[in-house]
């Protein structure tokens, strides 16, 4: 029945074309309600398997919203979401999942459902389902917002209470995160509770209306943002370790390619050359520059020369530098441990080889009963890593390459950092 479905004949009426998207959409919701029906069967099997077993009852079925993630190549984080969903419709949302079932609800659609009625008990949530999802007529044309508003006002109808303690423990979450936008830009977020979010919004706006520059509005809040926060004018570099890795000819200006910035990822060399010279430029900034060794074929960073006596720093920033997110497939964290591949108590060795850069909750994960991660390093000076999960699935996992692979020789080239000579040598 799939392949006749996805047998595509561009040539077909226009009818039948808009007809045949439409019928991909509703399996594309079916087949989401079939993998949530396959998640709670894997995750009620581990855990009797792992009652029998003798494992306590608080760490049964940890580790199966990774596998789920890696099975659906998305991340950990997600595979928290799709477990959580998937649990919720099977067991206490039945009107949801045959929403979902029927291609009435998309997953995204569903997931809004499960998520404004989590805080209610188990008989509030089989109303809200009841209420909200038993007639498909009543979801019909019905959009994302629309929908999490009717859920979000049943909720509160149903038990006024809960919405307002949620609300409360909403605000135990505020946090800030940083990820890239295009054009070498970056979104910095914060999650607030509404007053300080709405204040400090209203704070930068306030800002705007009294500044007579020639700058826009959205600039002069950013600026205010970034000098408020860093206690430095908004032009001025920022005095806190950026780590950059350039390759020499391109800090040189030598050749154009890419730069790595830890803990955003990928910008052009040239950009990165200029923010360096920034802050060799400026006196009370201070530079430095460490030698990291990538492989001419691969790019892969081989190795790091640190100034530090202690080697545990200078292995954990080396590794911190050549896997740059975390190693979990799919995952792309921010690399918080530097973890042992095969763990120390079963023998593995503390170095480059079994080091293996990961998220918080990527480490705790990998110790659950039947995972495993072997690491090696491939001909070519590649880092690899294969995850192996308790059914036996495996895994594939790289460093990435190091930008500015050095293509032409260069035989000695110098560099002053704060007027310090440097020596840059071709590796
Ligand atoms: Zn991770």
């Amino acid at each position: 029945m799939f392949d006749e479905l996805l047998d595509i004949d561009p040539g077909a009426e226009e009818s039948v074309l808009v007809e045949r998207i439409a019928a991909i959409e509703r399996l594309k919701s079916a087949a989401a309600a079939a993998q949530a029906r396959l998640a709670v069967a894997l995750d009620s099997q581990r855990r009797a398997a792992e009652a029998v077993a003798g494992v306590p009852a608080a760490r049964r079925g940890r580790g199966v919203a990774a596998e789920v993630a890696l099975a659906r190549r998305d991340s950990p984080t997600r595979g928290n979401r799709h477990l959580g969903l998937a649990k919720a419709l099977v067991y206490e949302m039945p009107h949801t999942l045959a929403a979902l079932e029927a291609g009435v609800l998309s997953e995204w659609r569903a997931t809004i459902v499960v998520r404004e009625s989590a805080c209610l008990d188990v008989e509030d949530r089989r109303r809200l389902d009841a209420e909200l999802c038993s007639d498909p007529a009543a979801l019909d044309g019905v959009g994302d917002s629309a929908l999490a508003a009717d859920a979000k006002a049943i909720a509160y109808r149903l038990d006024p209470h809960a919405v307002v303690d949620r609300a409360a423990k909403a605000e135990t979450e505020r946090n800030v995160t940083i990820r890239p936008a295009p054009d070498t830009m970056t979104y910095v977020t914060a999650l607030l509770p509404v007053a300080q979010g709405v204040s400090v919004y209203a704070a930068l706006k306030r800002e705007a209306d009294v500044c007579c520059d020639a700058r826009s509005r959205g600039q002069v809040m950013a600026d205010t943002l970034i000098e408020r926060v860093t206690g430095r004018p908004a032009d001025q570099p920022v005095p806190i370790a950026v780590n950059v890795v350039i390759s020499d000819h391109a800090l040189l200006g030598a050749e154009q390619g890419a730069a790595a910035i830890a803990g955003y990822g990928s910008v052009p060399s040239a950009v990165a050359q200029k923010m360096i010279l920034d802050t060799v430029a400026d006196a009370r900034s201070r530079a430095t520059l460490r030698r990291l060794y990538a492989t001419p074929t691969s790019g892969a960073l081989v190795a790091l020369e640190s100034r530090s006596r202690l080697f545990p720093k200078g292995l954990a920033d080396f590794i911190g530098l050549r896997d740059q997110r975390c190693r979990t497939p799919y995952c792309d964290a921010p690399v918080r441990h530097r973890d042992h591949a095969t763990p120390h108590w079963r023998g593995g060795a503390t170095s480059g080889v079994n080091g293996l850069g990961t998220c918080e909750a990527c480490n705790y994960t990998k110790e659950a009963p039947g995972w495993k991660v072997v690491t090696a390093v491939a001909d070519d000076g590649t880092h690899t890593a294969e995850f192996t999960t308790p059914t036996g699935a495996h895994y594939h996992s790289a460093a990435p390459p190091m930008p500015g692979t050095p293509k032409i020789p260069l035989s000695q080239a110098e560099l002053y950092l704060n007027g310090e000579l440097v020596r840059v040598i071709a590796a």
